[in-house]
């Protein structure tokens, strides 16, 4: 009898799985998701600005199914026994002889986090800041704050890069509309370097994009908390904003708690360099859900996420065979990203042995948008 795969989540890391197993044909994969469709984040950044519809970043389970036939349940996991092989549901519970875990994270929940709204939230969120932007700009004028904060027991769990791609394009946005000099746009984050993890080439660059683009700097400053008009910091001093975009930083998910895997100082899953979650030796972890190690600048990405979901389709693959090769996730640690600005973008790229920054006007926006038609192609097996 076939083996039995479970994967918990359908976001880049379970689909990169269950594809990859998939095409292996002698496994039963199985993919829970609360969510019938795969959310395209690295450019949700484009829906707040008008330049894509929500829509436009879904990708349907259903149609990634038709190409590499896992089964799908779409159901909430509120409880794993990996000591039974069991994952309970909202609506059913399920066994397994294989589980991978790619379920996400969620976020810190700042006091006050209410009166933000993140890009990095829920994917509906995304539209809720389109109507604020949208309210703004029918006033005519405004101040807008936009920032991210960090999570002191896992630094990995940052994420700013979404941050300064949506300022730079509410920047490019606005001054398109010919309302820019109406609007107070500042950036704030707790840490004295925001960005400094992509590399100090990027760093540099973003803060002469900040000079060159009149946007404000609020940087190293503890946030107390969150009110309707502003943001409190440390000492009290206040930022005032309309609107405030906010990326938390991530920590485990809420259900893990309810689990009996070896979870971080900050909830995530514990992992060896090929994924496997330690004391278990059929349940692996992937992607945001999975607490990295390596070096002090890594950082959870969505690149990381498939080559972890790739790895961990291999090395159970392997285990099947009773072969011993692995793959090892550690020797790919980087940071990669197109930092779009609506008009252009640049190319980060940070490395065990280098870092570099190009900056690519108007191609590099076109190439992030080439990506999110290469993604849906792939997925859907097109491609
Ligand atoms: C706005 C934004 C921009 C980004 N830009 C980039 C970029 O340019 N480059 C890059 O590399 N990365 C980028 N990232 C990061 C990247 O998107 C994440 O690292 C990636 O999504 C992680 O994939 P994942 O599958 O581990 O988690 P997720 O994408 O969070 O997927 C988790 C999945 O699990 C499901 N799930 C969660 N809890 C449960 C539950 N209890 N039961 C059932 N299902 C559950 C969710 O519905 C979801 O389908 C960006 C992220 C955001 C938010």
């Amino acid at each position: 009898m076939m083996k039995k795969v479970v994967i918990l989540g359908g976001g880049f890391a379970g689909i990169q799985a269950a594809i990859e197993l998939k095409k292996k044909k002698n496994l039963d994969v199985t993919l829970i998701s609360d969510r019938k469709y795969l959310y395209l984040y690295p450019i949700s950044i484009w829906i707040p600005v008008h330049i894509k519809e929500f829509e436009d970043l879904k990708v349907q389970l259903a149609d990634i199914q038709k190409k590499f036939p896992f089964k799908l349940n779409i159901d909430k996991v509120t409880e794993i026994h990996a000591t039974k092989n069991k994952v309970i549901c909202e609506n059913n519970t399920f066994t397994y002889d294989y589980l991978i875990v790619a379920s996400g994270a969620d976020k810190i929940q700042h006091k006050g986090i209410e009166n933000t709204l993140s890009l990095c939230g829920k994917p509906e969120l995304a539209l809720e800041i389109r109507t604020k932007l949208d309210e703004l700009v029918k006033k005519g004028s405004g101040k807008i704050a936009i920032g991210f904060g960090g999570n002191p027991d896992d630094l990995s769990a940052v994420r700013g890069g979404p941050a300064f791609e949506l300022m730079f394009n509410i920047h490019n946005y606005l001054t398109t509309l010919k309302i820019r000099k109406n609007f107070d746009l500042t950036f704030f984050a707790p840490m004295q370097e925001p960005g400094s993890r992509m590399g100090k080439g990027a760093f540099a660059m973003i803060g002469k994009m900040f000079s060159n683009y009149n946007i404000k700097k609020h940087f190293g400053k503890k946030i107390k908390e969150f009110v309707p008009d502003g943001i409190i910091f440390g000492d009290d001093t206040k930022l005032n904003s309309d609107f405030t975009m906010f990326i938390a930083a991530g920590k485990g998910a809420e259900f893990l708690k309810k689990s009996d895997l070896p979870l971080s100082e900050a909830g995530f899953i514990k992992i060896d360099n090929n994924c496997q979650v330690p004391g278990f030796n059929n349940v692996y972890a992937i992607g945001d859900a999975a607490a990295i190690e390596g070096y002090d600048w890594i950082a959870k990405q969505g690149h990381l996420a498939e080559l972890m979901g790739r790895n961990a389709a291999h090395n159970i693959s392997e285990s099947e065979k009773g072969g011993d090769k692995r793959k090892g996730y550690k020797e790919h640690l980087s940071i990669l990203c197109v930092m779009d600005t609506g008009n252009g973008a640049a190319f980060v790229y940070r490395g065990r042995k280098n870092s570099f920054i190009i900056p690519m006007p108007i191609v590099g926006h076109w190439m992030k948008k080439g990506w999110g038609v290469y993604s849906r192609f792939t997925k859907t097996g097109k491609l």
